[in-house]
């Protein structure tokens, strides 16, 4: 069992596009009257800046538009005096980290309330810590007034951020989410907010780096900075955050930029350590190693993956390992300082980390190379199905981590199904019904039309073209068993009789057994082709089925047998309908009470064919019979209307009589 606490920030969230245009109410709601404007004065958000301004109207009493990266003291201090000589009693920013941290600092030396209109993903807008820097060292705090009253996220606002800052700055916020999966104060509410981060950055950065307008991958890249920064105000993060803490304190390294380098490394780090976590992340992001898969993740949307490129000196990573390890903090491996300053001259090199021990290989590119072979198939629908039986075998094979020999005896197996097949017997068939692709595509062609009778599978059973005969015929040719009268309707939806309907009926004799089955019986047997009257109507008489194991003496029933299920159907009777102007209908009837119609899966019908509405009465009946005929003691009625659907002309129709 999990212990937690979960404490959730009081703060307000605005999403949308154009949302720059609710500031000014949600000033009046905090109650403000005397507002400071804040940004870094950027001209990149210089337009969106005025746009606040004349938003805000008389409302903005100050302007100050110094704030830099790692929140220096003495910056805060210039915008304090404004502060106070200005009577200000609201603070809104606009920009990303920077500005918000100045407004932070404001917050935590007046009690003044925030509104901050977020512009990168950095996430600080929803977390209750400001990192200063005094005198070139930076130190963090945590307390209640840090955190803004209300964030503002205006999509529209992060279409200007350029891709290589909305990269850097999407990797910032998959930090937070994939160091808030391993945090020692992690809770259920924490792990789904940054996996939920974590999946939508992995789609939205390679969709922004084709597409820097796509506005769908910035309001996914945007809603994911909330998540995640949400998950950094609520769980201590480990060695990644500390590192770029350290490198962005100590050696003025940028911020986004250093987290984007230094990730996959400390990930790589961590990982035997947080095998779950990274399984998780890797998991989310469709890629078979966590930490290599966020390299190629930077790389391919082109983010810096080297701390030298962006200006760290090779002389400095001794002093950056020291500094990183000198005090305790949480992390599930522990940091020692030779591990660190591996990690740093791998992340300094821009190297690609090394997968976890034991993860599978990256096998993406063969399957991209298999599934790329079909691009010249002229087949829309060939190329469709063959690219996606080799993707969904490929990740068959990865996730179940396949060997040779499983693989082998696969093929064995098929190899055998294949020698046992004939004309009579289908054990290909019987291998699709019993693992329940059969009624999964029965299902999918055939459930449409919920105003017409349930069809069900085909089975191995069936025979083209059975001997036609007349109404009221015997078709059990002497079998011993319970007799039974058939009185089959044909009508459309409505009710509407459809004569002339060609009707192939057949089944199981009393033991079980379909004529094919039995070699010695002389001619077709409980198999036989109606025609219905004008009425839509046809009889005769049979007997009642019973139920029956499908062939297991095959490697089908072995593979049953290896799983402990039976091979027994419940009793029933097939049917499968053509009509002029209407769609074919193949079904089966199961007696009502019959065995193998109830129970656990695994216990039921072995082929998984039973619907609900097929279940019918077999009415037990004893004197004298619907055409006269003298029956000693019980006989079964089945009396049962099928109702078919007419033929739109747009669904092929799911004819399947040439099947042996
Ligand atoms: P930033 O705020 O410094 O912004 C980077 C640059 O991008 C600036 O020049 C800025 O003007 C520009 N910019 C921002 N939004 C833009 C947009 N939409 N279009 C065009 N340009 C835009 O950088 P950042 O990465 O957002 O924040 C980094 C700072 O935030 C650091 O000081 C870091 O320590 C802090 N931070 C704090 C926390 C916390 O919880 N306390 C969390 C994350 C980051």
């Amino acid at each position: 069992m999990r212990s937690f606490v979960h404490t959730t920030g009081p703060s307000r969230v605005i999403f949308g596009a154009g949302t720059i245009e609710r500031v000014r109410e949600e000033v009046e709601r905090l109650g403000g009257a005397r507002v400071m404007l804040l940004s870094g004065g950027s001209p990149a958000l210089r337009k969106d800046v005025e746009r606040l301004r004349e938003g805000l109207g008389d409302l903005v009493a100050a302007e100050f538009d110094g704030a830099v990266m790692h929140t220096p003291v003495e910056v805060t201090e210039r915008a304090l005096s404004l502060v106070r000589e200005r009577r200000v009693d609201c603070l809104v920013a606009i920009g990303g980290g920077s500005a918000t941290g100045l407004a932070k600092a404001l917050a935590v030396r007046t009690d003044l309330p925030q509104i901050v209109v977020s512009t990168t993903y950095a996430g600080s807008e929803v977390t209750p810590v400001l990192g200063e820097t005094v005198e070139g060292r930076k130190t963090t705090r945590s307390a209640p007034e840090i955190l803004p009253e209300t964030v503002v996220y205006d999509v529209e606002l992060t279409l200007g951020l350029p891709v290589p800052m909305s990269v850097t700055s999407g990797v910032n916020a998959l930090a937070h989410a994939v160091e808030a999966l391993y945090a020692p104060d992690a809770t259920p509410v924490t792990d789904a907010l940054a996996l939920e981060a974590v999946a939508a950055i992995g789609r939205a950065l390679p969709a922004l780096y084709e597409d820097p307008s796509d506005m769908e991958a910035r309001a996914n890249l945007l809603q994911s900075a909330w998540l995640a920064g949400s998950c950094l105000g609520s769980v201590r993060m480990g060695l990644h955050h500390k590192l770029c803490h350290t490198l962005g304190g100590a050696f003025g390294l940028p911020h986004a930029e250093t987290h984007t380098v230094v990730l996959p490394h400390a990930m790589a780090y961590n990982a035997s350590a947080a095998p779950d976590a990274m399984a998780r992340v890797a998991h989310a992001l469709g890629v078979p190693d966590a930490a290599t898969g966020v390299f190629d993740l930077v790389r391919q949307a082109g983010g810096p993956t080297s701390l030298r490129e962006l200006g760290l000196t090779e002389a400095d990573l001794d002093r950056a390992a020291e500094l990183a390890t000198a005090q305790p903090y949480p992390n599930p491996r522990e940091v020692t300082r030779t591990g660190i300053a591996d990690l740093l001259s791998e992340a300094w090199q821009g190297r690609r980390p090394q997968p976890a021990a034991g993860s599978a290989p990256d096998l993406r590119p063969l399957t991209d190379e298999v599934v790329a072979s079909f691009d010249g198939c002229a087949n829309p629908r060939l190329r469709q199905l063959l690219s996606d039986l080799a993707r969904t075998l490929h990740g068959y094979a990865v996730r179940n981590d396949l060997t040779p020999q499983e693989w082998q005896r696969a093929i064995d197996f098929l190899t055998q199904a294949g020698h046992i097949t004939t004309g009579t017997r289908q054990e290909f068939i019987l291998l699709s019904d019993t693992l329940g692709i059969s009624s999964v595509v029965d299902a999918l062609t055939n459930s449409r039309t919920p105003e017409t009778t349930s069809s069900a599978i085909l089975g191995p059973f069936y025979v083209a073209g059975p001997p036609a005969a007349e109404h009221g015929a015997d078709i059990a040719g002497g079998l011993e068993g319970t007799p039974m009268w058939a009185d089959i309707k044909v009508t459309d939806p409505e009710g509407t009789p459809v004569g002339g309907a060609v009707v192939d009926v057949w089944q199981s004799n009393e033991d079980g057994f379909y004529d094919v089955q039995l070699p010695d019986l002389d001619g077709p047997v409980l198999r036989a082709r109606f025609t219905t009257g004008e009425d839509g109507r046809f009889t005769f008489w049979s007997i009642l089925p019973s139920e029956y194991p499908i062939p297991d003496d095959g490697p089908v029933g072995r593979m049953l047998s290896a799983v402990g299920r039976h091979p027994y159907r419940a009793p029933h009777v097939h049917f499968l309908i053509n009509a002029p102007g209407h769609q074919p209908l193949i079904t089966q009837l199961f007696v009502r009470g019959g065995a193998y119609l109830d129970g656990a899966p695994g216990q039921r019908d072995a082929v998984f064919g039973v619907k609900d509405d097929l279940v019918t009465h077999f009415t037990p009946h004893t004197g004298p019979t619907p055409d006269g005929r003298p029956v000693q003691g019980e006989w079964r009625l089945l009396d049962f209307t099928f109702r078919i659907a007419p033929s739109d002309g747009e669904r092929a129709p799911t004819s399947s009589t040439e099947t042996a």
